[in-house]
């Protein structure tokens, strides 16, 4: 097995302390080469930012049965591409992505599973919604067949351990929130190669990591 994925997954575990913890690989920037190899070793969740990037590894690993999230933000020109390529996109964060990604999800393909992305920090520069508009965007989402409301995503702003607990914290408080009105909601994703553990003491199910598992990432390729 992989060192660093065999590394991380015995601190993810160390974390969660026997609750149940998804491993999500960000293979943005990897090759498929890098990412066949991680599902050699058992991987199967990967994690793209760019739904063009994403595209041309997906067609060349479509042997493998592997789960794609979509974790960058998705423009609604986008909604097509993404509806169709991907199992998960985990930053819906506007009112007008909901029906989109609804009439295109082929009818033959399980529903889209979605996540709501929130701006936990209330940073002006960042995508997500206000906590305040959850609920919205959730009810929207579970009201359409093709789709599949799974939970709550977010990114929160760099700071000290401290800060970072709160924001981690805050999240696990909304999504418990979303949890009592949606019963099938089950996944929060948040953490990331430098905070996970912290994420995972707090509460999240599902933390997103590129650098730890992968390397150093190169030079940054074409975006959409
Ligand atoms: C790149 C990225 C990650 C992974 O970041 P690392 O620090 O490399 O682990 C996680 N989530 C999102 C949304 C990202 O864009």
């Amino acid at each position: 097995m992989n060192d660093r994925l065999h590394t991380i997954l015995a601190r993810i575990a160390a974390a969660a302390e026997g609750r149940p913890v998804d491993l999500l690989a960000v293979s943005k920037t990897r090759s498929s080469e890098e990412v066949r190899a991680l599902a050699a070793c058992g991987q199967r969740a990967f994690g793209e930012n760019y739904v063009q990037e994403a595209v041309p590894k997906q067609a060349a690993l479509r042997d493998l049965a592997l789960d794609w999230h979509l974790i960058g933000p998705l423009q609604s020109n986008k909604c097509r591409e993404a509806a169709a390529t991907f199992d998960w996109v985990e930053t819906v964060d506007r009112p007008k992505l909901v029906p989109l990604l609804a009439r295109y999800r082929d009818a033959s393909a399980p529903p889209l599973n979605l996540l709501v992305q929130v701006n936990i920090d209330d940073e002006a520069s960042k995508s997500g919604c206000r906590p305040e508009q959850i609920e919205a965007l959730a009810a929207s989402i579970a009201a359409e067949p093709r789709l599949r409301l799974r939970g709550l995503m977010a990114i929160p702003a760099p700071g000290d351990a401290e800060r970072l607990r709160r924001a981690f914290r805050s999240m696990a408080a909304w999504f418990e929130r979303l949890r009592g009105a949606h019963p099938a909601v089950d996944t929060l994703s948040m953490g990331m190669s430098d905070d996970f553990e912290l994420a995972v003491a707090e509460g999240s199910t599902e933390v997103r990591i590129g650098t730890a598992l992968f390397g150093p990432r190169p030079p940054k390729p074409a975006t959409d």
